[in-house]
């Protein structure tokens, strides 16, 4: 064992002991060894053993751990403390700059987080600077070394990607204005989380090498039909070459799923070779609907174009509404007002206010006195912002046994009421389905928020059975979510239109913890895009007055 393994392993193990509250003294001294060892000019291992430990700043303890790991090649010590702590929380004392033990410690045991997506995901929420020693600067730095991280790894969600995916299209199309360049793949088919990019192109691999390793790509892999690059930012950069006259039937190949293309080509049968002047012609052709490239993944899809019957698509100025959003009553960053008048800037009719209930005391969750607080606000900006209109809300913890977070008293207060899980999220499916079918069934629940609990590229959701809520939902009337964050998109799309079928209504909400937040809209409206989904289908899309006539049907459950 070289020197460098022995001194990164007492360094570690050092860390660990001080997050797991050890005695910060003998944490001291390993790491202090780790320093000695470091430093060392001779290897250990060709030192006699009673030297070891006449070492300066190896004690007893350590100089036994030193003789440990020359003779077995592990120091089990540090192996048990490993196995007693969450993998994200050694990534993240591993991988993310200006974290701590002491700073890591508190975010595991105190923020119950365990993993780097929550860490980011509680940092965009602002819930950092709630504890002890965490400032807004420190919630920045943390927030952009883990994205800084969480790119190297690869894979990257729509939004974080969708600028460069456009930026570099436009560049390669500028340089090459003589030449066919399209997006395609997962970005066009508007996936929610994006593994590499595809583009379809007349141009020759010696044009692309040319010009992208003058740019500083590197050549990945390359072969006869296409080509793969890898740049600083480490996506994988995927060109597949066509000849002019056959661009558009391979345009046509790469946008659409595996499942759609086979039934497809059993149906119309499809040249690879042939020439088209457009992918819109190939529909035209075969005398069927086009069919938007996001919608190209299911072959169902293929018979309602068929009998030109394919639903208009949503679209992002169909939202009429901000439901559920965070206020700085809870953890969001902006006031009631501000919220309020972004609305009313952007166009909108109403804002539904959904601050965290009482037992999410991390996010600032409002107690009963804090609920009839902000009452009060809401019903006096309602007064001077009419005819816009805020509505009460709650977004209420679903509680371990699946009840509510306040009384009854209190739950007929509300305008409505947005229940999510939000705590104990590691549970069987059997538990998680009777949280979830327990508060759709209570009365004052409106809207179930994001379902599973996933956050995309961080966290899988808890284990539940889709088709069971949305029967629950269709038989009390409740309204699912699909949450537009970007790292959640939860309910996933592939489920939406199972719940259409109940005549279940959708809702596409931002979850906004600020005004910035409200744009997030856009994310969930191209993941509905995937699906059935109609704006007469989408709560968020209701008129204000179709939101009351809504409001005062949910009132009969009551
Ligand atoms: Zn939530
Ligand atoms: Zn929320």
């Amino acid at each position: 064992m070289t020197n460098a393994a022995i001194s990164d392993n007492f360094s570690l193990l050092s860390k660990l002991m001080d997050i797991h509250g050890e005695n910060s003294f003998k944490a001291k001294s390993y790491a202090i060894a780790a320093f000695t060892v470091e430093k060392l000019p001779e290897e250990l291992s060709a030192f006699p053993k009673e030297k070891i430990f006449s070492i300066k700043g190896i004690g007893e303890s350590a100089g036994q751990k030193i003789v440990e790991q020359l003779e077995t090649g592990t120091l089990q010590v540090l192996a048990d403390y490993i196995q007693k702590t969450p993998e994200g929380i050694i990534e993240m004392l591993q991988r993310i700059k200006g974290l701590g033990p002491k700073k890591i410690s508190t975010i595991w045991k105190e923020m119950n987080i365990e993993s780097i997506g929550e860490l980011l995901y509680a940092c965009n929420e602002n819930r950092l600077t709630l504890y002890k020693g965490f400032g807004e600067k420190t919630q920045e730095s943390v927030r952009k070394s883990i994205e800084f991280y969480l790119n190297t790894l690869g894979s990257y969600l729509y939004a974080q990607i969708e600028t460069y995916a456009l930026s570099f299209t436009n560049g390669l199309k500028q340089y090459f204005k003589d030449y066919k360049f399209e997006l395609s793949g997962e970005f066009k088919r508007q996936l929610g989380v994006i593994e590499q990019l595809e583009w379809i192109t007349t141009l020759t691999v010696e044009q692309l090498k040319n010009f992208l390793i003058t740019n500083g790509y590197e050549v990945e892999t390359e072969a006869n039909d296409q080509i793969i690059f890898k740049g600083n930012e480490n996506v994988v950069l995927r060109f597949y070459l066509a000849t002019e006259e056959a661009f558009y039937a391979t345009l046509f190949k790469h946008n659409c799923s595996e499942t759609f293309l086979n039934k497809w080509t059993e149906e119309f049968g499809f040249e690879e070779t042939k020439n088209y002047p457009s992918e819109a012609a190939i529909f035209s052709k075969n005398n069927i609907d086009f069919i938007p490239v996001y919608k190209r993944e299911d072959a169902k899809i293929i018979e309602l174009a068929k009998q030109k019957k394919l639903p208009k698509d949503i679209q992002e100025n169909d939202i009429t509404a901000i439901i559920h959003s965070h206020s700085k009553w809870s953890d969001g960053s902006n006031t009631l007002e501000e919220m309020a008048n972004a609305a009313i800037a952007k166009g909108l009719e109403y804002l539904v206010i959904s601050d965290h209930s009482k037992t999410a005391f991390y996010a600032n969750g409002l107690q009963v006195e804090r609920v009839l607080a902000q009452h009060q606000e809401i019903d006096e900006l309602n007064k001077k912002l009419a005819p816009f209109k805020i509505f009460k809300s709650i977004e209420s913890d679903i509680l371990n046994d699946g009840h509510l977070d306040y009384d009854e008293e209190i739950l007929k207060q509300f305008d409505l009421v947005i229940a999510s899980i939000h705590s104990n999220l590691s549970m069987t499916e059997d538990k998680a389905m009777m949280r979830l079918i327990t508060a759709t069934e209570n009365p004052y629940t409106t809207i179930l928020g994001h379902l599973t609990g996933r956050l995309l590229l961080s966290r899988n959701g808890y284990p539940v059975n889709h088709q069971k809520i949305i029967d629950a939902c269709a038989a009390n009337n409740v309204v699912i979510e699909l949450n537009a964050h970007p790292r959640r998109l939860d309910i996933d799309w592939t489920f939406i239109n199972a719940a259409l079928e109940k005549n279940v209504l959708i809702s596409i909400n931002p979850d906004a913890h600020s005004i910035d937040g409200f744009d997030d809209c856009k994310y969930g409206i191209l993941a509905a895009q995937k699906t059935l989904i109609t704006k007469e289908q989408n709560l968020s899309s209701f008129s204000l007055q179709q939101f009351e006539a809504f409001l005062i049907k949910q009132a009969d459950k009551r």
